[in-house]
């Protein structure tokens, strides 16, 4: 809901820093530190929570007080989405009230970690035009689309314990690979891919045997963050059949640090998601509410080792927007619960690979260098059809609109290392 934390003239006593800046103080995303615990974001500080409520500068009831005293936002998201508007109202007050320097830290000095203790995570396929896309490659003949992928939310199950922080190295995977001309190899990937997500994290769960429905989905989900689903693309080309990807997506999964609200998403939701009139009808209980869906822009750039060496800025590849998906999260949280399954407080749920429907908003190289016959030229003079050891990849993601201040989500970064010579 739109309150007065999302007016444009809100100003915060601390300095937000000029241009375009992520963090203003109509956005206040949640962040971990190792050393801080709980933090929250604004301009290129950050307000540290359990300083704040030990000097008693901000107040709660004990039952928030304890949660906001941890180093994982697991209690305060169970806490349900009432609380949690009522603290981000809490500490705008603060942030543009009289000025308390002692609460904030600068971000640069922050390790932060896993926003979360993630117990299950799960990997939608959200995105038709990606969908159609590697239908193309990888069933060239008849419908790209599968006969279910217009009913419901395809997805699998995929696994928390490989999710990582923004900034963590990614060690190239071995895998099983399958030559066109030879028998299975055990080998270093060759075909190693991003893929541009965002992922939600579920706020207040359910308990097992009860759904969650459309009407209430969105109160159950805390916030969003960038995510990139590294993808071996040999390794699940030989795999996924017929049990969908296995180890082609269990290696890392990388998140941004900061997790944007809901609560301040509030400007930048629409209703949707759009379908074509050739589309068949969703059952009722996938049915749109309102405004399920988030306008969240978003750019992937690269940049290989000697490109960072020489100073050569990165080079764009993707822009895309999060209103591209054909299912809400919303809609997936609903169809993942509709058998009564549980979800936890800060279980993940990935969107699936974002592509528009132009080629510079596709959001992976298999479909960007169309499975490597199209490679792209990088300005270090050397050319990508998947990426190679020593390559950053990072995604950016921001809000903007007319009618509201844009807010940022920091970014999402990885460099590629090479393989463990051992295997
Ligand atoms: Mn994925």
């Amino acid at each position: 809901m739109i309150d007065h934390t999302h007016n444009v003239h809100a100003k915060s006593w601390v300095e937000e820093g000029s241009g375009r800046i992520d963090f203003p103080v109509q956005n206040l995303p949640w962040g971990v530190c190792a050393t801080h615990g709980i933090v929250v974001a604004i301009g290129d500080k950050a307000v540290v929570l359990r300083t704040a409520l030990q000097k008693e500068i901000l107040q709660f009831s004990n039952e928030i007080t304890n949660a906001l005293m941890q180093n994982s936002l697991n209690d305060f998201m169970s806490l349900g989405s009432e609380v949690w508007t009522s603290v981000r109202h809490a500490i705008f007050d603060l942030l543009t009230g009289d000025p308390v320097l002692e609460i904030l830290c600068e971000q640069t000095e922050l390790k932060l970690i896993l926003p979360a203790t993630i117990g299950d995570y799960t990997d939608f396929y959200a995105a038709r035009n990606h969908a159609t896309n590697v239908g193309k490659m990888f069933r060239p003949d008849g419908d790209p689309l599968m006969p279910n992928y217009l009913h419901l939310p395809v997805g699998y199950h995929g696994r928390a314990s490989s999710v990582v922080i923004s900034g963590t190295e990614i060690t190239r995977p071995h895998g099983q690979l399958k030559p066109d001309d030879s028998d299975p190899i055990f080998a270093p990937c060759k075909l190693l891919d991003y893929e541009l997500e965002f992922g939600a994290f579920i706020g207040s769960g359910n308990t097992i045997g009860q759904r969650i429905t459309m009407d209430d989905a969105m109160e159950h989900i805390f916030g969003i963050v960038i995510l990139n689903d590294w993808s071996a693309r040999d390794v699940q080309k030989w795999e996924y059949q017929p049990l969908g990807p296995f180890n082609a997506k269990n290696f890392a999964s990388t998140i941004s640090p900061w997790i944007v609200t809901i609560d301040a998403l509030a400007p930048f939701r629409k209703d949707g998601p759009a379908r074509l009139d050739s589309d068949p009808p969703v059952l009722e209980y996938l049915q749109p509410v309102t405004e399920d869906v988030l306008d969240v822009r978003c750019c992937v750039s690269l940049s290989s080792f000697s490109m960072r060496n020489d100073d050569v800025g990165a080079m764009q590849l993707t822009k895309s927007s999060l209103s591209n998906l054909t299912w809400s999260f919303a809609q997936m949280l609903a169809h993942h619960t509709s058998t009564g399954c549980p979800m936890n407080s800060g279980d993940l749920i990935g969107s699936g690979t974002i592509s528009g429907e132009t080629k510079d908003s596709r959001g992976c190289l298999l479909e960007l260098t169309w499975r490597g016959t199209e490679p792209i030229d990088l300005p270090d003079g050397t050319q990508r059809r998947f990426l190679q050891d020593g390559d950053e990849l990072t995604i950016k993601a921001w809000c903007e609109s007319e009618d509201a201040v844009r807010i940022g989500f920091g970014k999402c970064a990885g460099v590629i290392l090479k393989a463990n010579p051992e295997g």
